[in-house]
């Protein structure tokens, strides 16, 4: 069974992949504090969710697939089969236990010649912190950690960037991050075709997002961007 899913924002098919976990198992699971109600409201992923059943449903196999034995072998041979340079972990999800994180670990390592790319809110859970360190260590992954108004300033784990979650406009980081997200542009789907929005370049100290930030001719995609890769 096919593990890998395209996003036409982060880029091509040729160029990079993605895993996806599902919301209501990961960073949404009841009784876990990784989301908070600001993440909830403005991230593009609950609606996407909602929206298309068919990306739920993926997302709910990948869940069972990754406690699998051989879930690594098989994201191993995938990946390198798809012939990408970049990939990324969780366009919807999150990192959701350790076990699962040294999965993520081994695969990264074996896929020596990808970049991969992962924006995680799972800091918020203390227990998989050392997971964190040990994952944002390897060579070839890009970590950024996920924060808001709501979860206060992420821990200094070496290695990661702070990406900030803003829930308007007015919402600045605390701190300097590496980028920025506005919630008012970051439910794509929910703009009518053409529809202008006030550009927006800087966040306080932070850069937005390209797509986000009104620019004339943003970047196609992730992997033409780069900032975060
Ligand atoms: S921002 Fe992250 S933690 Fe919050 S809902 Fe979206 S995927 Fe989940
Ligand atoms: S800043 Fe660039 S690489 Fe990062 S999410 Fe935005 S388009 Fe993608």
């Amino acid at each position: 069974m096919n593990l890998l899913s395209t996003a036409s924002k982060i880029g091509p098919a040729k160029k990079v992949r993605a895993f996806n976990l599902p919301l209501e198992k990961t960073c949404c699971a009841s009784g876990n504090r990784i989301a908070t109600d600001c993440c909830r409201a403005v991230c593009y992923a609950p609606k996407m969710s909602a929206d298309r059943p068919r990306v739920h449903t993926f997302a709910m196999k990948n869940f069972t697939e990754s406690q699998l034995p051989d879930f690594v072998d098989r994201m191993v041979q995938q990946i390198k089969g798809a012939g990408v340079a970049d990939f990324k972990f969780h366009v919807t999800g999150d990192y959701y236990s350790s076990e699962y994180i040294d999965k993520c670990g081994q695969i990264i390592r074996e896929c020596s010649h990808v970049t991969f790319l992962s924006y995680t809110r799972s800091w918020r859970d203390d227990r998989l912190v050392p997971d964190l360190w040990e994952l944002a260590a390897l060579p070839n992954m890009k970590l950024f950690l996920s924060f808001d108004r709501q979860t206060g300033v992420p821990p200094a784990i070496p290695g990661t960037r702070l990406a900030w979650m803003a829930c308007d406009d007015s919402d600045h980081p605390p701190v300097k991050a590496h980028i920025a997200f506005r919630a008012t542009v970051e439910r794509t789907s929910d703009r009518p075709p053409n529809r202008r929005y006030l550009p927006l370049k800087i966040m306080g100290k932070t850069q937005v997002c390209p797509h986000q930030s009104g620019a004339v001719t943003p970047p196609a995609d992730c992997v033409t961007c780069r900032i975060c890769m």
